[in-house]
């Protein structure tokens, strides 16, 4: 028997809420996708002291890690993305995102001095990798790699890849920001600073990945200024321009989870001129004079629900 309804299961992981909306009632299902996503967590997180990732962190300046192929590829991506020119996505970022602690409990503002030093241990080109033995080698004690910026859009892709393995025709899953899709489903972007329900607009794709990124998901305040978690990898302070978030459109989550960074570094004008040359790549941009930037209004299904914020196209 089929009907039109939904059903939805949640759960807490990688200290985000997890949601998995299906189209039948299956509690076992669920439970698999959480246990599929846990997997992963225990292989990437750099929250505990252990995990694939942690282990060539504890080995930094000392010998190379070897690690699974799937984590040796995806570091071998976040590396890519980190060397592309005046890239605003680090995988070395670690250091910093372990000084700062946005998001974390005991988060303040470093010392300037301190936020130097740091910055000298982030260098992605010392991030070492051999393909053969897949293994990873940090060449500076206190380096540390941190894959927070790509990891959830990685297991997006395995959770997506699972589900159409075992025939589910229509699913959501949102990783705390990162959605991504099988069938149709129409996806609200969160206004920011407002009330978790508040929506600017609502995108309806099918079988896409919707990542978000926002200045607004962590923060803190201190001296007047909003502190949030985007570090600059150029300053080694949260990045400072128009944006209060970037949501990518693509086939992938991976590609998602990097581009969001990407077009943060970029901001609107030089993202949008980037994405011209990606026809697979879409951006809504969301300013902090509350414009609503479309990369490509033709392309994108876009429902305003805001009128507090003008929607702008990019070859405007
Ligand atoms: P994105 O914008 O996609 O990424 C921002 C995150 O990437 C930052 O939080 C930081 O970790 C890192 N980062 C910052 N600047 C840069 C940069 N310039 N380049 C590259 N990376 C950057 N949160 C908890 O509170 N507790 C947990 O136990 C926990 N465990 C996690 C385990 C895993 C496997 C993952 C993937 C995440 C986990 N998180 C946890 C959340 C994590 O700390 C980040 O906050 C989260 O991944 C941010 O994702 P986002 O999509 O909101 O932001
Ligand atoms: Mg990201």
């Amino acid at each position: 028997m089929s009907d039109n309804r939904v059903y939805s299961y949640s759960a807490v992981l990688m200290g985000s809420p997890i949601l998995l909306k299906l189209c039948s009632h299956d509690e076992a299902m669920a439970s698999r996708v959480f246990q599929l996503i846990k997997r992963y967590e225990d292989l990437l997180t750099v929250n505990r002291a252990e995990s694939q990732v942690m282990d060539i962190n504890h080995a930094a300046g000392r010998h190379p890690v070897t690690v699974s192929r799937p984590v040796f590829q995806l570091i071998q991506c976040a590396k890519a993305a980190s060397m592309v020119r005046d890239s605003a996505f680090n995988l070395a970022i670690g250091p910093l995102v372990k000084l700062w602690r946005i998001g974390f409990h005991g988060h303040s503002v470093p010392d300037a001095a301190d936020i130097r030093a740091r910055l000298a241990l982030t260098r992605p080109q010392e991030v070492i990798l051999d393909e053969t033995t897949c293994s990873v080698f940090l060449q500076q004690p206190g380096m540390e790699l941190d894959l927070g910026a790509i990891a959830k859009g990685y297991i997006a892709d395995r959770v997506r890849d699972y589900l159409r393995q075992q025939q589910v025709e229509k699913a959501l899953i949102n990783l705390g920001g990162n959605v991504h899709t099988l069938g149709e489903w129409a996806i609200g972007l969160k206004k920011p600073f407002a009330d978790a329900q508040a929506l600017i607009g609502s995108l309806t794709v099918n079988g896409q990945s919707v990542v978000t990124s926002g200045t607004y998901e962590r923060y803190f305040e201190q001296d007047g200024k909003r502190w949030h978690h985007i570090l600059d990898p150029r300053s080694g302070y949260p990045l400072d321009n128009e944006l209060d978030s970037v949501t990518v459109i693509s086939t992938d989550s991976l590609d998602g989870d990097i581009w969001t960074t990407l077009l943060f570094g970029l901001g609107v004008e030089k993202g949008c001129a980037a994405l011209r040359q990606r026809q697979d790549i879409d951006a809504i941009f969301v300013t902090k004079n509350r414009d609503i930037i479309l990369s490509s209004p033709q392309r994108l299904r876009f429902a305003p629900l805001d009128s507090g914020y003008q929607v702008i196209d990019c070859t405007a």
